[in-house]
């Protein structure tokens, strides 16, 4: 190694750890990524690539910016719940009750009288006052959670009525009937699977039923010589009925009419509402279990609700959600194809040639209103943006649709109007 040699010069990993932008950084990221940009730096310099008076601002610059390797992604696919993007958004008044709770709070105790509180009490009361007709709600991990409890406290070694028409793999290869199974229930399947009758209902009911489940087929739709049976007509079969209605609509929503909602149902007949909280109520992960008070009381004391049961966190963000301003994916499903067209148009304009605004049609997605297409508008750009918009920060996920790449607005935040137009300059520029 002569004099020269710049690898003699290296500075020393302490002396490089000891800048107090990197000290602050490991206070904020933990020690782990700041040691990872340190090495990296000074292999940098040991090759010759950068100076050794450079290496302390070449680690500064590969820190990643927050702990954790989940990156925020702009959700432009017209998608407006994508599972791959973690379903629902949560609202800002939601973020905010997870921050608060994020620290040592109240979640099982009553502060009036010191002693211990019933668990969740402000989510649970909320979730009932929103719903007409809920006699009491219990809140689990997610809607298969929910499920699963049904199955398990109200028919292990039982059976469970389900018509074949129903029987839905809801993604990624799960399956609600071996979900069922796998809980302890036996499966009585009756009609075929694209009919089936009250009196094919009727004639399985025995002792050994538990309930009888009608799910929302919410991810495919069946179409010519059909039937199915409502839950009014199930209702008269005098067992208990479940209804998986998957997409957590509360109450009717005038935009999606075949979406089903828990009030409808339980007025139709409905002993049990299930349903996922990250769907189209727009709130957090999350199984809702709705309905009458000596069934959800029954699965709130089974052994396996404490298995399955919601951290103080997702109890913040749903009450948030709950009682709070709207959600970004109901807000995203009130937008209108006008509204949509005139942010199109700016963003195409600020963000000049070759963007152009056209009409898109969206889809509401995360296993819901299958079908239904939402008139919405998108810029359009050349195809291989799309993979430079991915990789950038925010990560820009649009869809591409012959040839081009669309930047459909839709669920997209009108504040992230101007990250979307800085992102399509820098990835044309390049
Ligand atoms: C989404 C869905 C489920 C599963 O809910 P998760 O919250 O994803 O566990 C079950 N049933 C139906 C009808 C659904 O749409």
């Amino acid at each position: 190694m002569s004099e020269f040699d710049p690898r003699r010069r290296v500075p020393r990993t302490d002396a490089v750890l000891a800048d107090p932008r990197l000290v602050a950084a490991a206070g904020r990221l933990g020690r782990g990524p700041i040691k990872d940009a340190v090495g990296a730096a000074l292999a940098a310099c040991r090759a010759g690539e950068i100076a050794p008076a450079e290496v302390t601002d070449r680690a500064v610059a590969g820190l990643p910016r927050d702990a954790g390797s989940l990156r925020p992604v702009i959700n432009a696919s017209g998608v407006i719940v994508h599972t791959n993007l973690g379903r629902a958004p949560l609202s800002d008044a939601a973020r905010a009750a997870v921050d608060r709770a994020a620290g040592a709070t109240d979640v099982e105790l009553d502060l009036a009288t010191g002693r211990r509180g019933r668990r969740g009490a402000g989510a649970v009361g909320a979730l009932v006052n929103a719903v007409p007709g809920a006699e009491a709600a219990h809140v689990v991990n997610n809607g298969a959670a929910a499920l699963a409890l049904a199955a398990n406290a109200l028919a292990r070694d039982r059976e469970v009525i389900i018509a074949r028409g129903e029987m839905v793999e809801i993604g990624d290869g799960f399956r609600i009937p071996e979900l069922l199974e796998a809980a302890g229930a036996r499966l009585r399947e009756v009609g075929t699977t694209n009919r089936v009758r009250l009196a094919d209902y009727a004639a399985a009911v025995g002792p050994q039923t538990g309930f009888v489940i009608k799910i929302h087929p919410s991810n495919f739709v069946v179409d010519g010589f059909t039937s199915t049976v409502g839950l009014g007509e199930l209702r008269t079969l005098g067992v208990p009925v479940v209804a998986d209605i998957g997409s957590g609509l509360l109450t009717p929503y005038p935009r999606l009419p075949d979406e089903p909602d828990a009030a409808t149902s339980l007025a139709a007949g409905a002993d049990l509402v299930t349903a996922s909280g990250d769907k189209l109520l727009g709130g957090p992960q999350a199984g809702l279990i709705i309905g009458q008070a000596t069934l959800v009381e029954r699965l709130r004391r089974h052994p396996l609700a404490r298995a399955l049961r919601v951290d103080k966190l997702t109890l913040a963000a749903l009450e948030a959600t709950l009682v709070g301003p709207v959600a970004p994916v109901p807000a995203a499903l009130a937008r209108t194809r006008d509204e949509l067209t005139a942010r199109a148009e700016r963003i195409a304009a600020a963000i000049g040639e070759p963007a152009r605004a056209i009409p898109s049609e969206a889809a509401v997605g995360g296993g819901g209103a299958p079908g239904v297409t939402l008139p919405s508008a998108a810029v359009a750009l050349p195809e291989h943006l799309a993979e430079i918009l991915r990789l950038g920060n925010p990560a820009v996920v649009g869809r591409v649709e012959r040839s081009r790449l669309l930047l459909d607005l839709i669920a997209v935040d009108p504040a992230d109007d101007e990250s979307l137009i800085t992102a399509a300059r820098a990835a044309i520029g390049t």
